[in-house]
């Protein structure tokens, strides 16, 4: 992990919740997770970390898992 990445989880909003809200059993119950994260601050830091590591589980960036397949199949589709 770089120092940058280290900074930007510093300021994440979700910086004193438990973890587990974000990586709930079910994508359907990511609702909490998902809003927490659209108020923070360095959402796109956060889900760009999600996108370049492959992040396969949890709420990053206010996306789900499925949300950020979905945005890597485009990304490879416009490259
Ligand atoms: S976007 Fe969400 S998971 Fe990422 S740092 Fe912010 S609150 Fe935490």
């Amino acid at each position: 992990m770089s120092v940058a990445d280290v900074v930007w989880r510093s300021k994440g909003a979700c910086q004193g919740l438990d973890a587990e809200i974000f990586y709930p059993d079910n994508e359907d119950h990511a609702d909490f997770a998902i809003s927490v994260c659209s108020q923070c601050e360095v959402r796109i830091a956060c889900l760009d970390y999600a996108l370049d590591n492959r992040e396969q589980q949890g709420i990053w960036g206010a996306t789900t898992a499925r949300d950020r397949r979905r945005m890597l199949r485009q990304r490879k589709q416009t490259a």
